[in-house]
């Protein structure tokens, strides 16, 4: 796969759960180190399609490729869809950490588990994670024990334990108070500074404004606006756009 080849190609992708349409044919392009932001109203199919691109949903039309996986073909297989949840992390806005285990025990779960990796190993790799989201002090610490903040940044350094080519962020400081916010974005500013792929579903403008390459601005099931930031953000084209925007101020 060379750099032309997108990362993510979804072409006119449908969903339904029964007889709700909520995905009405959506497509889309994002190539390999760019970050797109996801934005539109509450309900809008944001979550639904970030969960299509890691097959946490199946989609019911079009054609859907995901780091050379093909997601939408009929003899789409297990095999494909362990490589696929190795190769695509995500980092929910409830963070997801198992409260039971201890920090270390939760970055080094998967990597023992799915890739096989021997705990001394899979440590190390933890160990370096934490370092990065500035919480290596934490690594015996339970979640209950941490602000929202550092969970946060705990389940980000989960994800990256498996060494993942893309990132999915699906309201990832929705649940913060507001002083936590900016220790979240500030980690996943970085992760973009290094070249990760990532798609986030955000409603922090500011940080889609300096970060994001791609808007998607989804409107009841639909791209309804999709461009360069300052085309989407500071240019929007449509009623509803500028409807939706002027409501976040
Ligand atoms: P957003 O993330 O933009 O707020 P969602 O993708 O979560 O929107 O939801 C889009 C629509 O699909 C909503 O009407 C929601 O109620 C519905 N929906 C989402 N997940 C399910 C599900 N598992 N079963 C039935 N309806 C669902
Ligand atoms: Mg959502």
């Amino acid at each position: 796969m060379n750099n032309s080849t997108p990362a993510i190609a979804f072409e006119n992708i449908e969903k339904n759960f029964s007889s709700l349409k909520v995905l009405k044919g959506i497509s889309g392009k994002i190539y390999r180190t760019e970050v797109v932001a996801i934005i539109g109203p509450s309900g809008c199919g944001k979550s639904t399609l970030l969960r299509c691109l890691n097959r946490l949903e199946t989609i019911d039309g079009g054609h859907l490729v995901v780091n050379g996986i093909d997601l939408s073909h009929p003899h789409f297989n297990h095999r494909q869809l362990r490589q696929l949840r190795t190769q695509v992390g995500m980092v929910f806005q409830q963070f997801n950490l198992f409260p039971h285990l201890t920090v270390l025990e939760n970055l080094i779960l998967a990597p023992c588990k799915v890739l096989g990796k021997t705990r001394k190993e899979s440590a190390q790799l933890a160990g370096l994670y934490l370092e990065k989201v500035g919480l290596f002090d934490k690594a015996s610490a339970y979640p209950e024990q941490l602000s929202g903040g550092q969970k946060q940044r705990v389940a980000i350094a989960r994800s990256l334990c498996m060494n993942p080519q893309i990132m999915l962020f699906d309201e990832p400081t929705s649940a913060l108070d507001p002083e936590l916010v900016g220790e979240v974005l500030q980690v996943m500013q970085q992760l973009a500074a290094e070249g990760m792929t990532m798609v986030v579903v955000t409603h922090e403008m500011q940080f889609a404004r300096e970060v994001a390459n791609q808007v998607i601005f989804m409107d009841k099931g639909v791209v309804a606006e999709q461009g360069s930031a300052h085309e989407v953000l500071t240019n929007p084209q449509s009623d509803r756009l500028r409807l939706f925007l002027s409501r976040l101020n």
